[in-house]
Order: structure tokens, then sequence, then C-alpha cells
């Protein structure tokens, strides 16, 4: 059935039930922990728990270290994990065997990319990025630019935006690297991997991708792309559960030269002869730094397991199903209210989750108690300032009724104007 031939109006809860019942990827609901009575679309931040996890995560903790004890670091593989489970995730994100490590939090392991290929085109004294990036992002490339600018003179960095300079408009001969977000975390909006990727080279700068939000979410090629540089983090689509750790992904031809900033001694080519100098590990272990954090890896490894039967072609179709229903009953249902759909409306550029806004005669800050008002219905988004509500559609879990129900709650909201009670007006520290 396809959504862009039938009229909105003829869509209904019936409709999305069969579109459940036909929907090739519904058996991985179940392998979910979800709560009862929980329209859970806030994947995109912090992925649902999967229910062979903490079955997983006990034993991690009752054999491998409360019996295993020091001996797991041999026995149980400790020392490995990060590059057996970054090969788990290199067949997610287009990239081969051994080109994948796992490493601490995500803006950590920015930091490291970023600077190890900006030291690949020494000489070249600017940075790109983006206005609209995750700040921690923007905020990790200034202490590149002062790392590796002269005192007094960071490098430098320019930032494109939708309203300009576009991307060619500041690429030239003094870009090293840029950095770009593949699907923005506010607006969902993706870019072309390749055709951004084939430009930046043709400028003789490297690419960097944060995945963030892109890895789980839609098919990714790396390599196809030509890429140099990605990480993303685990625990938004890839369900690893909070803080499990980041990947880093460094293209083959640059293992070689490659130079991280963090040189500890789990990147060091013999960690065990604990020798007084430095000496990098061959291919992507140098970009290790210190004991992985085994509790949390022990989370993720749970969730790769289910990831290992997944068809990316089958999530990226249903990812868009998904998408496409709810921005077609936010249009029919919820544009009289004065709620606008930002995100993408062409699928090409449209990751696996959409953003609302209100306008007209609601205020945009008004999307905050909208918001609010919803959770405390069972339906969980979460909202962005200044202005957006973010949906995320993780295809293993979220159904076609979910987004029916979702848009059906907004709008009862809309129209009963329970959202005005002052209690959804309140803000907690983390929105
Ligand atoms: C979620 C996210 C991060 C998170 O960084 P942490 O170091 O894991 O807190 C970074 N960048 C982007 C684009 C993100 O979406």
């Amino acid at each position: 059935m396809s959504l862009a031939t039938s009229a909105p109006h003829s869509i209904d809860r019936a409709t999305c039930a069969a579109l459940d019942a036909a929907d090739p990827l519904a058996r991985f609901r179940e392998r979910f922990a979800l709560p009862e009575g929980v329209v859970y679309l806030d994947g995109n931040s912090l992925g649902a728990l999967p229910r062979a996890t903490p079955g997983h995560v006990e034993r991690v903790i009752a054999e491998e270290w409360g019996t295993g004890l020091i001996r797991s670091w041999n026995d149980a593989g400790w020392f490995d994990k990060p590059a057996v489970l970054g090969d788990r995730i290199a067949p997610l994100i287009g990239a081969a065997p051994g080109e994948v490590v796992l490493g601490d939090s995500t803006s950590a392991s920015l930091f490291q990319v970023v600077t190890a290929a900006a030291r690949i085109r020494p000489g070249r004294r600017v940075i790109i990025s983006e206005c609209g990036n995750f700040p921690t992002d923007l905020y990790v490339l200034e202490s590149v630019q002062e790392l590796l600018g002269e005192p007094g003179r960071p490098l430098e960095r320019r930032l494109i935006d939708d309203d300009g300079p576009t991307l060619d408009e500041v690429l030239d001969g003094d870009v090293a690297v840029v950095v770009l977000t593949h699907v923005n975390y506010r607006t969902g909006r993706m870019y072309d991997m390749a055709e951004v990727t084939r430009r930046v080279h043709e400028a003789g700068a490297l690419m960097v991708w944060d995945l963030c939000h892109s890895v789980g979410a839609v098919p990714v090629e790396l390599n196809a792309a030509r890429a140099d540089f990605a990480i993303g983090c685990t625990y938004k689509y890839l369900n690893g559960g909070p803080g499990s750790p980041s990947f880093i992904w460094v293209a083959g031809r640059h293992h070689g030269v490659a130079r991280p900033p963090l040189t500890g001694w789990h990147g060091h080519a013999r960690p065990f002869d604990f020798t007084v100098g430095y000496e990098p590990a061959d291919g992507i272990t140098r970009f290790r730094v210190g004991t992985p954090q085994l509790l949390a890896v022990a989370g993720l490894e749970a969730s790769l397991d289910l990831w290992a039967e997944v068809d990316l072609a089958e999530l990226r179709e249903k990812s868009l199903r998904l998408t496409e229903l709810f921005i077609c009953l936010v249009d029919a249902r919820l544009a009289e209210w004065g709620i606008e759909v930002v995100t993408p409306r062409q699928s090409a550029r449209r990751g696996s989750q959409v953003a609302l806004r209100a306008v007209g005669t609601l205020d945009a800050g008004d999307g905050y108690a909208l918001m609010q008002a919803l959770i405390a219905r069972g339906v969980i988004g979460d909202f962005r300032a200044p202005d957006l509500m973010r949906f995320g559609f993780a295809p293993l879990y979220v159904t076609h009724t979910d987004v029916w129900d979702a848009v059906a709650a907004l709008e009862e909201i809309l129209r009963s104007g329970s959202w005005r009670e002052p209690r959804f007006a309140r803000r907690g520290a983390v929105t």
C-alpha cells in the first residue's frame, strides 16, 4: 500500500493496523521491553531497551567480572572488544572489517578524528562545519583549532548555514577538513554523502562525517562515498543503552598516516611491554585510548546481536513509510491548529525523524508545553530550543499505529487546550 497515492482522509487507524500486519520488520518490536501504554518516539535520543540486554549485562557482571576477575581480559576477550564490536558495526555504515573501533564519548572521538584529519593536511588552516550542527561538535572544533593553530592564532573556522554561506562558497585551497553531521539532529535533513564528499575532495580537503542520527536509522555507505573519517554514537538508534560508547571509522587508506591526539596505552603497538615511549599500533587500534567501559560495552554487544539480523533496505523502506505517514497525518489534521512540518518532504533528503513547529496563533516556544502535554499522555518525543518538537521513528519498534496514535493525541491536546496548564510550561534540566 503506498501512502503517497492514498489521499490523507482515506487513512484511518485500520489502515495503519494493516500496514503493521504487512510489516516485514514487525517481529523486532517484541524484542524490546517497551512500557505498556507508551508510544516511544525518542529513540533518536535514547534507544529503547532490548529484552536480551539485562540478562547479557548480568552475565558479564556475574561471570566475567565476578568469577573470571582479571582473567577475563584474555578469557572473555575484554581487550579486543572495541575492535570486535567495531567489526560488527562496520556493515551498518558501509565500512570494511578492521576500519571501525569503539571509542569513548562521541565528543571525545570527534576530537580524535578531526585532529588526525587536519594533521594529514598540514599548512591548510581552515576547518568547515555548520551553524546548525549539534553544539558539542562545534565546541570540540574550538579545541582542535587551538591545538593545531599557533599561539594566539587558532585555525580558522568557517560555518555554513541554510541561509548561506553555502559549502561551495567557503571551500577553497586553505581548507583542511570539513565536519558535517549526515542527518541533522534538529530537522532530520540528510546530506547526500557521496556528493558532498566529492566536492570536499575536489578542494583537496578531507571529510569527517558525524553519524549520530544516521547509524541504525538509514543505510550508510562510507567507503562507497569515499569518505575519510566518521564517528557516531550507539545509544540512539543502535539501542546500546545510556552512556554506551561511540564508534570511530577511519578509511583504510589513512591508517598508516593518521595521528590521533590522545595517545594512550590501548592505542600502543605493544601495550604490555610497558615501555617508556609511545609507539602507535597499526590500523584503527591507534585510535583507542584507555580501558574500555566494559559494562557499557556489554549493553551494546547485546543490541548488536539484534542488528545482525536487520536488513537495512527494509529498515529504510519502513522508516520512510513511518515518516511519510506522520507528515501526511500532520498536514491533514494539525495544520489548522498552527502546526507545520519542518523536515524535508523529499524522502532522499530525510533521515528517520520529523520536526514540527508551532506557527500562526501559537508561539514558537509553545512547542515545549505541547510536548510536555504529549509526554503526560504517554507519547514521548522531545523539544529542541527554540521552537522544534522532535519525533524519532526507530523502525525496529515504532509501528504505523503508534504514528496514528501520536497524531491523534496531539490533535486532542490542541483541540482541548489542555497543554496550556501551567504544569506543562515548567522546564526540567534536560529537555
Ligand atoms: C547525540 C549527538 C552527540 C552526542 O555526543 P556525546 O559526546 O555522546 O554526548 C554528538 N553529536 C551529534 C550530532 C549528536 O547527535
